[in-house]
């Protein structure tokens, strides 16, 4: 993509009213555009960054086994009712609003119930299970606090994925096994080295749910850590008891501030029971199915890869969700030669399949690099009257700055390396 093209603008100075650095850092490079508190439009290089993010989630969804849905946002009171969570005292977050005659809709917050309801009508027998249902999909949540950017909003995609299953063992094996997916998505995203699964409260059945929750210190959970045996616990569920189960004590752990990017929770019986999703076994007996839950935040991932990856000048995008994966720079001012030699350097790139911003543009070499840094691909690669006359070109390493000279006829290999 050329950059003459491109209707964002770079922005020398943070809006005002944002208060997060991922947000300051993401409407100043174009990325997203703010609505209002807690709403976020996503813009050409954002949606890029955004969707890049999506296709890691869904690689790995679907080869542990998932089938992939999209469910509607607006909800009939009826199934919320009847596991009790259409009480605001019980969910605290939702948006309601109604229809013309007057009943009560919902927007989405989750979709436990809706999709357990949906499944009573695919799954009676033990053959049909287990299975693995997961989306993308718009939740809404009326929440209180919208600072973090777009790390907390107001209306969001979430990845859902549910599991159903014959019994807790069946359950437990599928549970592991999203775990280690969790973990393959987060290495995926440059954030392994800093996200920890983490024992959290509120699993039925067993005592925790897991979250997975990067160290930031934007982030508004605590987290302990056992940096050696890693274990991490959240602050809710951090006592000596927790610690002594474990066969660790207190003193061994670090407090760290972090954000969940990501939960799995063993749900149990819990919405079968009350909404009758049962199988019957080899003997015909009536069994309620075993259900977990899995999400994560397309979105709120994003934000945290800006805080904890951005530096002084701006962000750095790991290679695998980067919107572009070279930032070509032509530094070819009134040079004919030199605009020439950027333009069928564009060509050859996207003649091999290698996407790139092309910044065309007519401005001086300081503010291209300067936009360069803040919009943050990991490669930029320059082309300028210096580069020509020695027959190769720059390529410079967004995230430690190191310098590379590769000669042109081996920069396809070297890209693609
Ligand atoms: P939190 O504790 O941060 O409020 P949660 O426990 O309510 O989140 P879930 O309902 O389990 O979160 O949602 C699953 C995932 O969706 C979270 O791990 C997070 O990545 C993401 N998520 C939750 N709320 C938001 C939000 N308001 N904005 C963006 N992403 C969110
Ligand atoms: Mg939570």
């Amino acid at each position: 993509m050329k950059q003459s093209q491109l209707f964002t603008r770079t922005r020398k100075d943070a809006p005002k009213d944002e208060v997060s650095k991922n947000a300051q850092l993401l409407i100043r490079a174009g990325y997203i555009h703010k609505e209002m508190a807690g709403v976020y439009s996503y813009l050409p290089l954002g949606l890029r960054v955004f969707n890049n993010i999506i296709k890691i989630i869904r690689e790995e969804m679907n080869a542990i086994g998932g089938q992939e849905i999209t469910m509607t946002t607006l909800q009939s009171p009826k199934v919320w009712e009847q596991t009790g969570r259409w009480n605001d005292e019980v969910i605290d977050v939702w948006f309601k609003t109604a229809l013309k005659d007057g009943a009560e809709v919902g927007l989405g917050v989750t979709h436990e119930e809706p999709l357990t309801a949906l499944m009573t009508e695919y799954i009676q027998s033990h053959k049909d299970l287990p299975v693995y249902v997961y989306q993308f999909q718009t939740k809404f949540r009326n929440e209180t606090r919208a600072k973090s950017g777009i790390m907390r909003t107001r209306e969001f995609v979430m990845k859902d994925m549910y599991s159903f299953s014959k019994s807790q063992e069946e359950f437990k094996i599928f549970y592991e096994k999203c775990a280690a997916a969790y973990k393959t998505i987060f290495e995926r995203v440059g954030l392994g080295n800093h996200t920890f699964r983490t024992f959290a409260s509120g699993g039925s059945f067993s005592k925790f749910s897991d979250e997975f929750q990067t160290i930031c210190e934007a982030g508004e959970d605590t987290i302990y850590i056992h940096r050696a045996k890693n274990i991490a616990i959240n602050k809710e569920v951090y006592n000596e008891e927790t610690v002594k189960d474990l066969g660790v004590t207190m003193e061994e752990f670090d407090q760290a501030k972090a954000v969940e990017v990501g939960n799995i929770f063993p749900l149990g019986t819990r919405f079968s029971d009350v909404l009758d999703l049962n199988y019957k076994d080899e003997t015909g007996k009536a069994i309620p199915v075993v259900m977990g839950s899995y999400g994560i935040g397309p979105a709120r991932l994003m934000g945290t890869i800006v805080e904890v990856l951005s530096d002084e000048k701006g962000i750095v995008w790991p290679k695998e969700v980067a919107p572009f994966a070279v930032h070509l720079v032509s530094l070819a001012g009134d040079n004919v030669d030199v605009k020439k030699e950027a333009d069928r350097m564009y060509e050859l790139l996207t003649e091999n399949g290698i996407e790139a911003l092309y910044d065309d543009r007519d401005l001086r070499a300081g503010e291209k690099f300067a936009d360069s840094d803040l919009i943050g691909i990991p490669l930029r690669m320059i082309v300028s009257e210096k580069s020509m006359a020695a027959g190769n070109v720059e390529i410079i390493n967004r995230a430690d700055g190191s310098v590379q000279r590769i000669a042109e006829s081996k920069i396809i290999e070297f890209l693609k390396g």
